[in-house]
């Protein structure tokens, strides 16, 4: 997408030059308006467009704190092209440390919105109209959800060369084959032709360091490699390519201890579990159903039989 002509939320930015926008999302009735602060850094040299978003679930602090740290060591000022930053996607859902929107539905599933619909629908109209059209690339942060810790992983479809390139150009740990999940935030962006890939690392309400240095480290391999910094993309791991997984489910109802490090590769039947009752009668162990890797685990004490407990890899590629 040509550099030259960037106007955006109404203004129009130049190359070299910065802003500091607010998108409008909704009306409140207590007269205030609901903004999300979208931050502008554009290069003399013309070049690509790339967002950098968090927070589209309101309870993943990881992602939010590596939009931060991006801006922190101003790597979102790039030497060619354009990198817009949205720290805070889902403004009410952070304030009220929940994922969801006030109207209680998950943005990440009201893509492309409507005008006249439920307030996330209209915030995803907006962005939608606003801002998806301005981009060709997109890192979209994310967490496990709820107590699901998830070892830092992009998530990209296989099939789709250009993803699975950039996956492997930012360098986590894992790269996992996901489908697009219809109208979410990635099934939007591919149908519009953009190259989106999404990271998950830790869980929600829990700020990870090691998860954010990844999510950062891997943005900065990105920005590199689309030569919007010097350098060449040194990823510190080749990533496992996951192109098969499962959820193994709890058998048991019972108290619940985990025996393994999240994103260790286990022999089949290792001990990776415990689920017990509190009266010392019952114990049953959890082993690896084959040779896998786990690379998500729930870290909640207690669990009902068929609770997701570990995800381990069905096939890779290294
Ligand atoms: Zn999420």
């Amino acid at each position: 997408m040509s550099n030259k002509a960037l106007k955006i939320l109404g203004q129009e930015i130049k190359p070299g030059q910065s802003a500091s926008l607010e998108m409008e999302v909704a009306k409140l009735h207590t007269r205030n308006s609901l903004r999300i602060p979208v931050i502008i850094e554009r290069a003399k040299e013309d070049g690509p467009v790339l967002l950098c978003m968090g927070g589209v679930h309101g309870d993943e602090m990881n992602g939010v704190a590596i939009v931060r740290d991006i801006i922190r060591k101003k790597y979102n000022k790039p030497i060619k092209g354009t990198i817009i930053c949205i720290p805070v996607f889902n403004v009410f859902g952070y304030l009220n440390q929940q994922r969801e929107f006030p109207d209680g539905r998950d943005l990440n599933r009201m893509f492309p919105g409507s005008a006249d619909g439920s307030l996330a629908s209209q915030f995803a109209h907006a962005f939608t109209k606003e801002i998806a059209p301005k981009v060709d690339y997109v890192l979209d942060f994310h967490t496990g959800g709820a107590e699901r810790s998830n070892y830092p992983n992009a998530r990209c479809a296989l099939n789709d060369a250009k993803v699975l390139h950039l996956a492997k150009v930012f360098g986590a740990p894992f790269i996992v084959n996901s489908t697009y999940i219809p109208k979410s935030i990635r099934e939007l962006f591919h149908k519009m032709g953009k190259t989106i890939l999404l990271f998950e690392g830790g869980k929600s309400l829990e700020l990870n360091d090691e998860v954010v240095k990844c999510g950062v480290e891997g943005a900065y391999n990105v920005m590199k490699y689309l030569g919007m910094h010097e350098g060449v993309a040194s990823a510190e791991n080749e990533p496992v390519i996951v192109t098969k997984s499962k959820w193994i489910r709890a058998q048991h109802s019972g108290i619940f201890e985990t025996r393994i490090q999240n994103g260790t590769w286990v022999k089949h039947k290792t001990v990776i579990g415990r689920i017990s009752d509190p009266f010392g009668d019952f114990e049953r162990r959890v082993l690896a159903p084959r040779d896998c890797y786990v690379f998500g685990l729930n870290t909640t004490s207690i669990v009902n039989k068929g609770d997701a407990i570990f995800h381990i890899s069905m096939e890779t590629q290294e």
